[in-house]
């Protein structure tokens, strides 16, 4: 039969896409050695590694199949060895982030076990698992029992389901869009805007709430704003208070937002992309006071928990606001019954029906290592920043902007003449091509400064050192340069 024939000269190219047991454990070998060598490399490679612009890459590929050992190589030479070494201990750019290697391991199980953790009736045991650390999760916020959550890819997509849940919370339609007001500062990430308007609330009237002397939201401000727009026949609606902020990681006043917005009855949306991880340690607790009164959180577990990049947390305070703005079904689902006795399927409150078992990136390095470590690991960052921010002012020209509320330390260099932005930037560009830490910059009241941000879990005082010696090193190198 001819048809037969056709399927078996199909299922011999085809079956090529089977890998033999040892054909994995072949491969995975070379893919321990290639990641070991890169982790080996990390720290004597520059924290950046200039692009070599122009260069055609060999990404291409055809019918005919490569070798792991040619792929691994185009990987060493074009990926791997340009842009940011991340998960250097010398990343003080950004928000850095860790990248743990039990949650790359963890990654690989999930990948490999493929389960589909959308679904409560399909991987029962993988909703449990998440559902139990969304629950952690809330209770690290201090959450009450009602609160639910999504373990999204990042915080962009976290605000997104905060911004969708508050939405359906005040049900807001589209005609309606530009009654609803929301009220931002100037240091609030540009992701939140970006979700509004993604949520279809491009329209809704923006308050930009100045900063007070510390660069957090004038409260006062704040409710002034809030009175004057409900007397003018506008329904105040969100406030998006940031608990670590991006440029200098300062906390906007919980208690007192919260105060606000509970007599006038605001979304309280607090984005603790960065910030959030802290409240695992006692210091942390203290400083973003008032964040259990929110509705809503937003966390980055790729910063403040050190996993490698693809997860963010939404928390709702209530939880059926989650699951009203995201439940959905199709007909080709109805043999996936859910037990309304059992936690809530993923899918019922995310954007997403089908996602990686993202649960478990988070989970893992939390039971192998305990939860000890990341408290000390956050502590001892606070601690450095506190550190950094003594020091610096102690040394010649070097100013700095307020204490630090979390682990960003914003500063400059004040040379006693020529143009201060033009030698900071100068000074930041030497130290990106010295290599041995590697600072972002940003501009706080139309001054270019520097920021010293530290988050990663490997990055401890020795590195905090280092960066002062560079940061005298060439600040002098600089001065010198220029008497000449
Ligand atoms: C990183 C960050 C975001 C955006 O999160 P992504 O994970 O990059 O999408 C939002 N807000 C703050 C304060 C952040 O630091």
């Amino acid at each position: 039969m001819e048809i037969r024939e056709r399927l078996a000269a199909l299922q011999r190219t085809a079956e090529r896409l089977e890998l033999t047991a040892g054909q994995r454990e072949e491969q995975l070998e070379k893919v321990a050695l290639y990641t070991e060598d890169f982790l080996k490399q990390l720290e004597a490679r520059p924290v950046y590694q200039q692009d070599r612009q122009g260069e055609e890459a060999p990404f291409g590929f055809s019918d005919q199949p490569a070798g792991l050992d040619e792929a691994l190589e185009l990987l060493h030479e074009h990926v791997d060895s340009t842009g940011f070494n991340i998960g250097a201990s010398g990343f003080l750019a950004f928000i850095p982030s860790g990248g743990l290697y039990s949650s790359a391991l963890a990654d690989f199980i999930a990948a490999v076990t493929n389960r589909y953790a959308g679904v409560q009736f399909s991987a029962p045991g993988v909703t449990r698992l998440e559902r139990s650390l969304v629950r952690w999760l809330a209770e690290v916020v201090g959450y009450p029992d009602g609160a639910d959550g999504d373990l999204t890819s990042g915080g962009s997509i976290a605000a997104l389901s905060a911004i969708v849940a508050a939405r359906e919370a005040y049900e807001i339609r589209s005609r309606d869009v530009e009654k609803f007001v929301v009220y931002v500062t100037p240091l609030t990430h540009h992701t939140f805007l970006k979700a509004l308007g993604i949520a279809g609330l491009a329209e809704c009237p923006v308050r930009t709430i100045p900063l007070d002397e510390n660069y957090r939201m004038d409260v006062r401000r704040l409710e002034k704003a809030v009175i004057d727009d409900r007397a003018s026949g506008l329904t105040p609606w969100m406030v998006a208070a940031t608990a670590g902020t991006t440029d200098m990681g300062t906390i906007d006043p919980l208690e007192a937002i919260a105060d606000v917005s509970e007599q006038h009855r605001l979304w309280m949306y607090v984005d603790a992309a960065y910030g959030g991880a802290f409240m695992l340690c006692e210091e942390g607790r203290k400083r973003l006071r008032g964040i259990e009164r929110s509705s809503s959180v937003i966390m980055d577990p790729h910063k403040g928990f050190f996993l490698p990049f693809g997860s963010g947390v939404v928390l709702v305070r209530d939880g059926a606001q989650l699951y009203r703005a995201f439940h959905a079904r199709g007909t080709y689902m109805q043999d996936l019954k859910t037990d309304p006795r059992e936690a809530h399927s993923a899918c019922d409150l995310s954007p997403e029906l089908t996602r990686p078992f993202r649960g478990l990136r988070l989970w893992l390095p939390l039971k192998l290592f305990g939860v000890a470590p990341f408290r000390a690991a956050l502590e001892e960052k606070l601690l450095l920043a506190e550190y950094f921010y003594r020091r610096i002012r102690e040394l010649d020209g070097f100013v700095t902007g307020p204490h630090p509320d979390l682990s960003i330390v914003a500063f400059r260099y004040r040379p006693e003449a020529g143009n201060a932005d033009e030698f900071n930037r100068k000074l930041a560009l030497a130290l990106r091509e010295d290599g041995r830490v590697f600072l972002s910059t940003t501009t706080l009241d139309g001054k270019f400064v520097l920021r010293m941000a530290v988050l990663a879990h490997n990055t401890h005082l020795d590195t905090v050192d280092r960066t002062l010696e560079v940061l005298q090193e060439k600040s002098r190198e600089l001065l010198s340069a220029e008497r000449q």
